[in-house]
C-alpha cells in the first residue's frame, strides 16, 4: 500500500489528509485551527469506508510544529496507524509558484528560498505554506516533501493572455502579469472530465468554471490552461463570497482620494468586504439563492451580479477558444447551486448550449452530464478533488 499525506497550511491553521494511493482512497482527514492560541482546536475524522468518525479537542498548540505533534497523536490514539500506512511522501499545497514553478517539486533548500521569495506576490499565503512545510519536515524527516502550486497549471497562458497592458519596464521589474490560481482544480476536474466522457483529453476545448468561496474560471485547450480569470492575485476576474472580481483599478484612486483609505484599508475592502458579502450581507450561497427566491431585492441583486460576470466570462472564453466542447461546474457553488448553474447557461442555445433542467436538479456526489442531449456542448458537474490531484502529483514525481 502507498499512502501519501497532504498538507494545506494557512498563518494560524492547517489541514491534512492521508491518502491510500493503490486505490485513490481517503483514510483520514483533519484541521489544526487557531495555533498560537490556549483555545486550539483539532478534528481528526478517520472515516472508514465511506464512514465518517470524528474526534475533536480544543487545547493550547504553540506553533506549527506543535500542532503538527497533536497531529501526529491523533494519529496514534484513533487511527489510522500510520505505522500500518507509512507515507511514501508529503504532498504541499503552495499557492504562488510565480513564474519559476511549472510542476510538481521536490522540496530543498534552495526550492524552500525560492517559495520565500515569491511571497513578495502572496504575502498572506506563501509564509503559511512555508511554516507548514517547515513543521511538516520535522515530523516527517525521512520521506521527501513535494510542492504543487496553484499557480502551476497556468504556467500554458500564451503572452497575449498573461500580459496585462500595463508599462512594459513597470511589469518586468515588479513581476506582475497574470499568474492565475485554483491550477489544481482546473487540471483535476478538466482531466476527470475526459475520462468521465472516454474523450482524448488532448481533443478537448473545455471551459472549467470553479465556483467556491473563491471563484474562477479557466479555458483549457488539450489539457492545457490557455487563458484564466484570476490574476497577479486571486482578486481578479469574477465576482467571489467577498471579493469583488474585476473593478477599475481607478475605484482604489478614487477611494484613497475622497475616502482618503490607504493600501491596506483598500485590500481589506476589496477582498473581504465585498463580493457577494459587501453587496447583500450574506456571505454563503445558499443564504443568498433563499433570499434572493424569497423576494429580497438585494439578494437578488447580487444573485444577478454574480451571474453577470459569470455569463461574460463563458462567452469570453467561448471567442478564445473558438470551438467548445464541454463546460465544467465545480466547488461549493458549481458541484451544489441548481440555480446558479441554470441562471449562468440561460439563453444561450445559439451558442449550442442547452441545459437539461431535471439533469440539472438531480441530486449526485458523482461526475455527471447536465446538458440536454441535443446540446452541441456538453455541461458537465465534476466534484473537485484537490488533495487527491495533490497526492497524484507528489507521487509521480518521487
Ligand atoms: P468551497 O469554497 O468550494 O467550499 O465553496 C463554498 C461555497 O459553496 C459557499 O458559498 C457555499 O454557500 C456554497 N455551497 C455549498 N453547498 C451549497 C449548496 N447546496 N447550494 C448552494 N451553494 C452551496
Amino acid at each position: 500500500m502507498t499512502a501519501v499525506l497532504v498538507i494545506n497550511s494557512g498563518s494560524s491553521s492547517f489541514k491534512y489528509q492521508l491518502l491510500e494511493m493503490d486505490s485513490e482512497t481517503m483514510l483520514a482527514h483533519g484541521l489544526v485551527e487557531r495555533i498560537g492560541t490556549p483555545e486550539a482546536h483539532l478534528v481528526h475524522d478517520m472515516s472508514e469506508n465511506g464512514e465518517s468518525e470524528k474526534f475533536e479537542k480544543t487545547l493550547e498548540i504553540r506553533d506549527h510544529t506543535h500542532g503538527f505533534q497533536v497531529m501526529l497523536d491523533a494519529f496514534a490514539e484513533h487511527g489510522p496507524s500510520l505505522e500500518q500506512h507509512p507515507p511514501v511522501a508529503v504532498g504541499h499545497r503552495v499557492v504562488h509558484g510565480g513564474a519559476r514553478f511549472f510542476e510538481p517539486t521536490v522540496v530543498t533548500p534552495l526550492v524552500r528560498i525560492n517559495i520565500e521569495d515569491l511571497s513578495e506576490l502572496a504575502p498572506l499565503h506563501n509564509p503559511a505554506n512555508v511554516q507548514g512545510i517547515d513543521a511538516a519536515q520535522k515530523a516527517f524527516p525521512d520521506v521527501p516533501h513535494v510542492v504543487v502550486f496553484d499557480t502551476a497549471f497556468h504556467q500554458t497562458l500564451p503572452p497575449a493572455a498573461y500580459t496585462y497592458a500595463l508599462n512594459a519596464e513597470v511589469a518586468q521589474k515588479y513581476r506582475v502579469r497574470k499568474y492565475g490560481f485554483h491550477g489544481t482544480s482546473h487540471k483535476y476536474v478538466s482531466e476527470e472530465a475526459a475520462k468521465f466522457l472516454s474523450r482524448d483529453l488532448g481533443s478537448l476545448n473545455q471551459i472549467v468554471l470553479h465556483l467556491g468561496n473563491g471563484a474562477s474560471a479557466t479555458a483549457v485547450a488539450g489539457g492545457k490552461s490557455v487563458e484564466t480569470s484570476m490574476g497577479l492575485t486571486p482578486l481578479e476576474g469574477l465576482v467571489m463570497g467577498t471579493r469583488t472580481g474585476d473593478i477599475d483599478p481607478a475605484v482604489s484612486f478614487h477611494l484613497h482620494r475622497r475616502a482618503d483609505m490607504d493600501v491596506a484599508e483598500l485590500d481589506e475592502l476589496f477582498n473581504k468586504k465585498s463580493g457577494i458579502y459587501g453587496l447583500s450581507g450574506l456571505r454563503d450561497m445558499r443564504d443568498l439563492t433563499e433570499q434572493a427566491n424569497a423576494g429580497n431585492a438585494k439578494a437578488r441583486a447580487a444573485q444577478d451580479v454574480y451571474v453577470h460576470r459569470l455569463k461574460q466570462y463563458i462567452g469570453g472564453y467561448y471567442a478564445q477558444l473558438g470551438h467548445v466542447d464541454t463546460i465544467i461546474f465545480t466547488a461549493g457553488i458549481g458541484e451544489n447551486s441548481v440555480e446558479i448553474r441554470r441562471e449562468a447557461l440561460a439563453g444561450l442555445d445559439e451558442l449550442g448550449i442547452v441545459v437539461d433542467d431535471a439533469r440539472n436538479e438531480a441530486r449526485s456526489r458523482e461526475t455527471r452530464v447536465i446538458s440536454s442531449d441535443e446540446s452541441r456542448v456538453t455541461v458537465l458537474v465534476v466534484p473537485t478533488n484537490e488533495e487527491l490531484e495533490i497526492a497524484r502529483q507528489t507521487l509521480s514525481v518521487i
